[in-house]
């Protein structure tokens, strides 16, 4: 199914994210994994690509199966920052003929050597470059884009990141995802201020489930998210305690969740890391809600 038609009928629903395994010895244990989150029939399960596509094989295998075995749309993600056009092209179509009809379109992180390289000379600067290559292949995907609720990092300020990511919609894209983020009224913000500049597709909002105290400056690293101090406070206190950290943070992404429901939205991604367990315990919270 694609995905702008699920999202137009703006039922309460949760998606979930999972990534392929690096390598072919884990490939089982992490195909289990993204199956038990296909069991619980979310609205959509999204599949990363690994930086410089050194999993590209695998996000298809198991976007294919989910969809195939499960029957749960699926979201191939897409990087394009160190492919040739050659490449990109030669993946879309392998999309294409696993029967996916949704890509998440990415630029891919920066490496430090990139960084440093004469970019003028890159066949794809920016997820616009690929959106426009996905749209030239003419075949009907429904495409996404990312954003951030907080600015992509790189970004002067957030007025020149609404500017581009107005261009990137305006290329092409059905739906947007977010960013992590740790509280909703960066979010709301974030909405109020792109719908004012004219971005009127649907977004996604990402909420990532922080279980354990690990995790903590990893994501904050990644997003750059703002840790509120509630969130904090919970950290300081259960942090050592991994069973009530788990606990405490599947409670506190499901309280951010209740309350993007009660503010408007309808589909909320989680970011769930490939835990099933968390993803199940998650969905069980919100039984009532998303029926
Ligand atoms: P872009 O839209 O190209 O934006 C990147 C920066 O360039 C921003 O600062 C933007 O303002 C600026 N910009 C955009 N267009 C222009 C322009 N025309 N001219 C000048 N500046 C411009 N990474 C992976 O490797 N694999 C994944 O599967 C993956 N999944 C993700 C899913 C989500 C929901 C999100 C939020 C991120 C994901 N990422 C993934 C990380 C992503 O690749 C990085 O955040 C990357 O740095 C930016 O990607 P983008 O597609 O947002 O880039």
């Amino acid at each position: 199914m694609r995905l702008d038609k699920m999202l137009a009928e703006n039922k309460l629903s949760i998606s979930f994210e999972v990534f392929p395994p690096k390598t072919d010895t884990v490939f089982e244990s992490v195909k289990h994994a993204t199956e038990e989150i296909a069991k619980l029939s979310p609205s959509f399960v999204s599949v990363t690509y690994g930086a410089g596509g050194g999993t590209s094989k695998y996000t298809l295998d198991i976007a294919k199966n989910i969809k195939e075995t499960y029957g749960v749309p699926t979201l191939a993600h897409l990087t394009c920052v160190s492919s040739s056009r050659e490449t990109v092209k030669e993946r879309i179509q392998q999309i294409k003929e696993a029967g996916i009809q949704n890509i998440m379109a990415l630029r891919g992180d920066l490496t430090p050597e990139m960084e440093n390289k004469d970019r003028s000379k890159w066949a794809y600067r920016h997820a616009i470059d690929l959106i426009r290559e996905i749209k030239e292949s003419k075949e009907d995907f429904c495409i996404g884009g990312a954003c951030y609720p907080e600015i992509h990092p790189e970004s002067k300020n957030q007025d020149e990141d609404i500017k581009y990511l107005k261009e990137k919609v305006d290329a092409g894209c059905s739906f947007l995802t977010t960013q992590m983020f740790f509280d909703n009224n960066l979010l709301y913000n974030f909405l109020y201020k792109i719908r004012q500049a004219g971005i009127t597709i649907p977004v996604i909002p990402g909420v990532m489930p922080i279980t354990n105290a690990n995790q903590v400056e990893r994501a904050i690293k990644l997003s750059g998210s703002f840790m509120p101090q509630r969130f904090k406070s919970l950290v300081d206190k259960f942090g050592h305690n991994p069973e009530a950290m788990k606990q405490a943070g599947i409670a506190y992404a499901t309280d951010q969740i209740i309350d993007l429901f009660a503010n408007g939205i309808t589909n909320v991604h989680i970011y769930s890391m490939n835990k099933p367990d968390i993803a199940q315990k998650i969905q069980s919270n919100l039984s009532h809600i998303i029926k």
